[in-house]
């Protein structure tokens, strides 16, 4: 098969869908990958990186769009990409149809097969194409909510892991799931005082066992909650209820019992966030204050590590990538129920329940 990757063009996104490394997967495979010049820049792979792992560079997108069979990428296609899909041709990228009324109308319109890895499922009811960017977010929440705690960047001047003689700063993780046990990790290894509040218990004893007392655990009571935020140096809001809004569990009363220049790190923004005081930021922009309360809430974290997060992007789907080219989309979706649970719309239909549930297709 023939198979291209081109250069995300949505605003600041760095990712690119295939690694060097990935084409030359592909390659050994026998199958022939088209790369447009320049798609590697943001992670630092040149185009020479490229032809060196057996790929072909062409000068611009329309060549990989009309050439090649499969289209890899990162982020849902933009309306100049959406033009240039067509019937018979495989997409393979993250989608997030149900809020995109628009894309999922180009999509059907344009006949592509689209499979989505948001919602490709793994043992357990798992969706392991989403858990390397949650694991991204979670290590990155701390190393953005310790350059936030800084003075300078309007934080109260504490050092998450103190030094002989001062004790350690608090940080405080609300959910313990993907999230959650990364961001606890990184502050454990930082050297603070952590404590992670869940409602589950099977994910309290699994944080309990792993951490052996180096982080405390604790159920997610609002007494509990309230008590720990007004303490904490850091809070990180990593909690999420499947297809709903996170819960507001930090109201805005209860950021005046907290110390000022403490920092909240909301990962869940992109649920809507789990602070009543959090919005939408940028990387260009990450953070504002209110009630002397710092906030983090960026949507796209993994964007700003975009090497590590395009490496572990690929990690878990160049496997599947690689059966969608050795055997033909139909064969692997037959083969692998959990890969075909990524089928999203399909030549003119929509083939995922919910998107069609949510924006009114037949299904
Ligand atoms: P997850 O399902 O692995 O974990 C969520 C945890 O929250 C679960 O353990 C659940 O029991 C817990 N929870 C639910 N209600 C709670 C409550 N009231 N109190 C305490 N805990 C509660 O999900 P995840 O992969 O860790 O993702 C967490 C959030 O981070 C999601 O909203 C996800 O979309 C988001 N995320 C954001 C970014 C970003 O760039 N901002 C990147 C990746 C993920």
């Amino acid at each position: 098969m023939r198979v291209g990757t081109v250069t995300e063009i949505k605003n600041h996104e760095y990712r690119v869908g295939l690694t060097p490394e990935s084409v030359r997967e592909l390659a050994v495979h026998g199958h022939e990958v088209w790369v447009q010049s320049g798609a590697g820049n943001g992670i630092g792979a040149s185009d020479a990186d490229y032809v060196a792992a057996g790929a072909t560079i062409t000068p611009d997108a329309r060549t990989v769009f009309d050439g090649c069979e499969m289209i890899v990428k990162v982020k849902e296609p933009q309306a100049s990409e959406r033009a240039m899909l067509r019937k018979g041709q495989i997409l393979y990228t993250y989608l997030h149809l149900a809020p995109d009324p628009e894309q999922t109308a180009e999509l059907v319109k344009s006949g592509v097969t689209a499979i989505a890895y948001e919602t490709v499922t793994g043992a357990g009811n798992t969706l392991p194409l989403l858990k390397p960017m949650s694991q991204v977010a979670g290590r990155m929440a701390i190393q953005a909510g310790a350059t936030a705690l800084e003075k300078a960047h309007g934080g109260r001047g504490v050092l998450l892991g103190g030094v002989p003689g001062v004790l350690p700063g608090k940080v405080v993780v609300i959910g313990g799931g993907v999230v959650g046990f990364n961001a606890a990790q990184m502050a454990v290894g930082l050297g603070a005082d952590v404590t992670i509040l869940d409602r589950d218990p099977d994910v309290l004893e699994r944080l309990d066992n792993h951490f052996e007392g180096r982080a405390r655990t604790l159920y997610s009571g609002k007494a509990a909650l309230a008590s720990l935020v007004a303490q904490a140096d850091l809070v990180i809001g990593a909690v999420l209820i499947p297809g709903a809004a996170a819960p507001k569990l930090v109201t805005r009363d209860m950021l005046s019992t907290m110390k000022p220049g403490a920092v909240l790190v909301d990962v869940a923004i992109d649920q809507g966030g789990c602070f009543e005081t959090s919005h939408a930021t940028t990387h260009a922009e990450p953070t504002y204050v209110v009630d002397g309360v710092v906030h983090y809430c960026v949507a796209n974290m993994p964007g700003a590590v975009a090497r590590t997060s395009t490496y572990a992007l690929n990690n878990v789907t160049l496997p599947h990538a690689l059966r969608i080219a050795d055997k033909g989309w139909r064969a692997a979706l037959k083969a692998d129920p959990n890969l075909a649970a990524g089928l999203n719309v399909n030549e003119g239909k929509v083939t995922y329940q919910a998107v069609a549930a949510e924006l009114g297709y037949d299904y």
